[in-house]
């Protein structure tokens, strides 16, 4: 599930650089609206539910659900970080295995 972030707690990471959850975001996926100066997901179908903004975000504005497919043993979510790309094995609880690559921001 793509991340939804609470407008309510999001203050823009005001005071940093960059907010936090847009320069973690291995998929480049996110972004600070100009206008409500707040997160948004520019496509949430290619979140791959890492939660890597989910942890960065001091706020704790961020949530996401994972797909029930990840939910129980033997489900498995795998990283390899390769060059500019990121590849990531996904093992679902009934031992489907599904692979997606993503070229990294930089
Ligand atoms: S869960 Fe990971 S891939 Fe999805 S928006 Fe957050 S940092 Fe990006
Ligand atoms: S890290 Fe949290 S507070 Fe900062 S912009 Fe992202 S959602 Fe908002």
């Amino acid at each position: 599930m793509p991340p939804k972030v609470d407008l309510k707690k999001c203050d823009g990471c005001k005071g940093e650089n960059e907010p936090l959850c847009v320069s973690i975001c291995p998929g480049d996926l996110l972004f600070l609206n100009e206008e409500s100066v707040r997160a948004v997901c520019r496509s949430p179908r290619d979140c791959w539910d890492c939660m890597s903004c989910v942890k960065a975000c001091p706020q704790g504005a961020i949530e996401t659900k994972l797909p029930y497919q990840l939910g129980y043993y033997p489900a498995k979510l795998i990283p390899l970080m390769g060059g500019k790309r990121v590849s990531w094995t996904c093992i679902g609880q009934d031992g489907k295995v599904e692979r997606f690559t993503y070229k990294n921001r930089n």
